[in-house]
């Protein structure tokens, strides 16, 4: 019972921030953010489609597309190849592992202020640490 009251609580605040962006919420939709807002790593189409075997990549997609249209999502390039994203909570640090491709999220590390020239719009920042994770180093070795 406490579970459920707990589960409610939770959707209703992802129905307030949908609507504070402008998003209808949909059921189907508040699955897929309930499921991307728990991830700490830039995620591809095809990461959430493993998790959320029962949602068809189209809908993913249309509603990936949405989130960042409406500010919910930021698109990061970690030199991968793949279309990633993750939660536009602020401009934050990624790490990025050449060897299995994930990228991480350091929500707490602010990317520093930068200087730019007059007259530059400064329209997106990736800020990306390239190097080899943990889990990856200790597989490879001394
Ligand atoms: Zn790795
Ligand atoms: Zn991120």
């Amino acid at each position: 019972m406490s579970k459920l009251i707990i589960h409610d609580v939770m959707n209703d605040s992802i129905e307030l921030l949908f609507q504070q962006h402008g998003v209808r919420p949909t059921a189907v939709r508040i699955l897929i953010w309930r499921t991307l807002s728990n991830l700490d790593y830039a995620f591809a189409l095809s990461d959430l489609e493993g998790l959320l075997p029962t949602v068809d990549r189209s809908t993913l997609f249309r509603a990936l597309s949405l989130f960042e249209k409406k500010d919910l999502l930021q698109t990061v390039d970690d030199g991968s190849g793949q279309q990633k994203y993750c939660l536009h909570r602020n401009q934050h640090v990624h790490l990025s592992c050449t060897v299995c491709g994930k990228t991480v999220c350091l929500e707490h590390e602010t990317i520093p202020a930068v200087e730019v020239p007059e007259g530059f719009e400064v329209r997106h920042i990736t800020y990306i640490l390239q190097g080899v994770c943990k889990a990856c180093s200790r597989k490879r070795g001394k």
